[in-house]
């Protein structure tokens, strides 16, 4: 039987319906949340992702701000940036969005974002959140993963997760987080033995590696959820029929763009899996949502007391 779609747009949209209900409560109590974008230099992709970030934030009623200093921009300036939105009240969350120009200290820049307002969750503060269990900041990417497991109802405590790659953005969190919700967790990466045996135990099966493709249908137990992270680009038209001959609706896209997007996850996977995220329109989605739920938590952890003040006085009045 072929695998449940698991629409990641429905999803996202599902949550940032939600998040917008709580920008409305938080901008009716004075505490309206702020997101601040540091796009540095001029990559093309970067700008794109940024542009779908603050469009998100006015959909749903972030305030957003974007700063883009030029390519040439040193890691001084970059740090005086990050102190001086550190410093302002009305912002909650702050994007440094990468990769940041070449002769730029990255480390340094992210070390210096107030883990209060690290909305990306990569700061080792959150970290340590998140691995001790405590209120914190978690990365948007693997936040979202579980989003789709647990709107879809496949059920994570007790069962097998295997997780492909090892990354500090994707594959260690997203292990953190299914540990955190009881599963049994393996993680693997590219030393390991028996890639194909090792997953073909999971339930649940997390492709998080960059490898058009590589996840063929003997790495999949039948019936598993499978949540396909990788987001490659295919231009090449051998390679593109070896995953998607015969896929008209590809075969048009292809046509019109000169290329296509596919997963870590081969096609033929649809065949076995119980259930499985689509790439475009699977996993992608959930990362700008949880961007803005993020945003939204950051105003609420940080200024809460805040928050709980204006209740009570507008109770009082
Ligand atoms: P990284 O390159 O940082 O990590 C890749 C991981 O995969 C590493 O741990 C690596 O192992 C492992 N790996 C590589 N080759 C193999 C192999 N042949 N067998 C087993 N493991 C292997 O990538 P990211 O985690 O940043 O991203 C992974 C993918 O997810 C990319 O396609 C990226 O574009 C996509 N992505 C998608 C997002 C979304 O919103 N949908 C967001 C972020 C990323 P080792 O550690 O041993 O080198």
């Amino acid at each position: 039987m072929a695998a449940t779609i698991l629409d990641g747009n429905k999803i996202a949209a599902e949550i940032k319906a939600e998040v917008a209900q709580q920008v409305r409560d938080l901008t009716a109590a004075g505490l309206r949340p702020g997101l601040a974008v540091i796009l540095a230099g001029n990559n093309p992709a970067s700008e794109i992702y940024v542009r779908g970030k603050v469009k998100s934030c006015e959909e749903l009623g972030i305030h957003s701000e974007k700063h883009a200093p030029p390519e040439s921009v040193t890691t001084a300036e970059l740090l005086h940036l990050v102190r001086e939105l550190n410093r302002r009240d009305e912002i909650d969350g702050i994007l440094v969005q990468l990769p940041l120009p070449a002769q730029v200290d990255s480390k340094a820049v992210l070390m210096a974002v107030e883990p209060a307002k690290d909305v990306d969750g990569f700061h080792p503060v959150n970290v340590g959140f998140l691995s001790t269990q405590r209120p914190g900041l978690v990365p948007c990417t693997p936040a979202g993963i579980i989003e789709i497991l647990q709107r879809s109802q496949v059920a994570i405590a007790g069962r097998e997760a295997v997780v492909v790659g090892r990354s500090d953005i994707v594959g260690k969190p997203t292990a953190m987080l299914l540990i955190n919700h009881n599963a049994t967790v393996t993680v693997c990466h590219s030393k390991t033995h028996d890639l194909p045996g090792v997953c073909r135990r999971a339930d649940i099966l997390v492709a998080a590696i960059g490898r058009t493709g590589m996840i063929t249908r003997n790495f999949v137990k039948p019936g598993a959820a499978v949540i396909d992270v990788g987001m490659n680009k295919i231009s090449d038209r051998a390679e593109f029929e070896r995953f998607f001959k015969g896929n008209e609706k590809r075969e048009q896209a292809f046509a019109k763009n000169g290329s296509t997007l596919i997963g870590d996850v081969h096609p033929e996977v649809a065949e076995v899996a119980g259930a499985l995220t689509p790439v475009p329109g699977g996993v992608g989605p959930l990362t700008i949502a949880m961007l803005m739920s993020n945003t939204v938590k950051a105003a609420r952890l940080r200024r809460g007391s805040r928050l709980r003040e204006a209740a009570l006085s507008l109770e009082r009045a």
